[in-house]
């Protein structure tokens, strides 16, 4: 128990944590590539902000989130999603009265949802979030799938697809959805438990369910896309033409309804299709009404949500290396009494912005090359009673095997040589 992680949660090792950071930096260039800069959000929020911002008719509200109440009294919700902590920080900060759009982004937050854990799906998982305010122009939905397919596939996933679809506004739906409840109940008795108590609180999320007979049922639905009023279609033609201008390969998925109240007009999802079945690893659409649901004026908002651990099961699948920087540029090994040189070497090397370290262990000098050379060091550099009595150090470019004797004062610039020379 006391070592282990509860369940569905994941640690980062040293060895992995570059996967992250590489992943990470990727995402920042990307964002910060289409003006959208990095917010922070508190892990955990006041529970009525998922309540009324989430909508209490999605699973999330109902099954998933973590919710207790503090010392205080007060009931707390461990974030279960990025967009309503995103949408109280443009609120309560007044960002409202800037320049619009406010593109802003999170990275790695941390996401809780009490699910059942399998691949793929935790419990605390991590996202990386765009949510763009006062954007009305399906300009700003396209850029948003445009940035998460590039960025995806220029890392090299493949068999990506972007499923697009619109779930109209507050006008059309309506309609739509007292069309889809007559079907429904028509076909009642050939639904599953769920759906049953589902469709009459939230009749869309029945056209997503995984269970087949259900699929099979809503074959036959009434298509919301029949429904949209002229500004609905309009806006989502739009989309559609930004889209294929730029060649991104969509598919127009009906069944994309998405799992939260709050969306209006586009949502989508990035769907890679894997061995083991289909995995969405980014979703995300268009919140027109959130802002002032929340209490704010009327803004229009789009956004997605990715998640980073999905991502990366998907580059390990595929295979995928990531580049891995050197733990050591160099490692300072030293004989007998010249453990005080080592360590004014290792500190010099460090000041100038080399990687280096040296035996903490107390090991024999052949042990520290074992060491080093386990560590994959780049170069050592062995201070013996020769080199400190002469102020210098051996340094082995352990690549090639040969080896040369540097004062410390050149050591840094010799060893940056070396190191432009060879590949991390
Ligand atoms: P799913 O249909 O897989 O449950 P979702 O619709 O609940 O996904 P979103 O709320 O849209 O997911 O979250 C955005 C992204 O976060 C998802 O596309 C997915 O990549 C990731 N994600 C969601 N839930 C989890 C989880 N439990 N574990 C890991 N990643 C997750
Ligand atoms: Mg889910």
């Amino acid at each position: 128990m006391l070592t282990q992680a509860p369940r569905g949660t994941k640690d980062v090792l040293p060895q992995e944590s570059y996967r992250w950071q590489y992943l990470e930096s990727r995402m920042r260039q990307a964002a910060a590539e289409a003006g959208y800069r990095e917010i922070r959000t508190p892990v955990f929020e006041h529970t009525e902000l998922f309540l009324r911002g989430v909508g209490d008719t999605t699973d999330i509200v109902q099954k998933e989130m973590y919710t207790f109440k503090d010392k205080g009294d007060r009931s707390i919700t461990l974030k279960p999603e990025g967009t309503a902590g995103a949408v109280r920080l443009f609120l309560e900060s007044n960002l409202y009265a800037d320049p619009l759009p406010a593109k802003m982004y999170y990275l790695s937050a941390p996401v809780f949802r009490y699910e059942a854990p399998q691949a793929g799906r935790l419990r605390e998982h991590h996202q990386f979030g765009l949510e763009c305010f006062g954007a009305r122009e399906a300009t700003a939905d396209a850029e948003l799938i445009l940035l998460a397919y590039r960025l995806l596939s220029s890392l090299g996933i493949r068999n990506l697809s972007v499923n697009i679809n619109s779930i109209g506004c507050p006008e059309c739906r309506p309609r739509y959805n007292a069309a889809l409840k007559d079907f429904l109940h028509a076909h009642e008795s050939e639904l599953c438990a769920d759906c049953r108590s589902r469709m009459d609180r939230n009749p869309l999320r029945v056209l997503d369910c995984k269970n087949p007979h259900c699929q099979e049922v809503v074959k036959d639905a009434p298509q919301l896309l029949d429904w949209l009023d002229d500004g609905c279609r309009a806006h989502f033609e739009e989309l559609k033409a930004c889209l294929s201008a730029m060649d991104v390969p969509f598919a127009v998925n009906p069944k994309i309804v998405r799992g939260l109240d709050y969306y209006t007009r586009t949502v989508f999802e990035l769907i890679t299709h894997t061995k083991d079945g289909n995995l969405t690893v980014c979703g995300g659409g268009r919140y027109d009404h959130l802002v002032q649901e929340l209490g704010g004026p009327d803004i229009p908002a789009v956004g997605f949500g990715m998640g980073v651990e999905r991502v990366l099961m998907l580059l390990q699948q595929e295979g995928i290396e990531l580049p891995q920087p050197r733990l050591y540029d160099v490692f300072v090994t030293y004989m007998g009494e010249n453990r005080l040189h080592a360590f004014r070497l290792v500190q010099a090397l460090r000041e100038a912005g080399i990687r280096a370290d040296m035996d903490h262990c107390a090991r024999s000098l052949k042990a520290q090359f074992k060491f080093a050379n386990k560590q994959h060091a780049a170069i050592c550099a062995t201070i013996g009673d020769d080199e400190a009595a002469a102020s210098s150090a051996r340094l082995k470019f352990m690549a090639e095997g040969q080896e040369e004797t540097v004062a410390w004062k050149d050591c840094p610039e010799r060893i940056r040589a070396y190191l432009n020379t060879i590949t991390e």
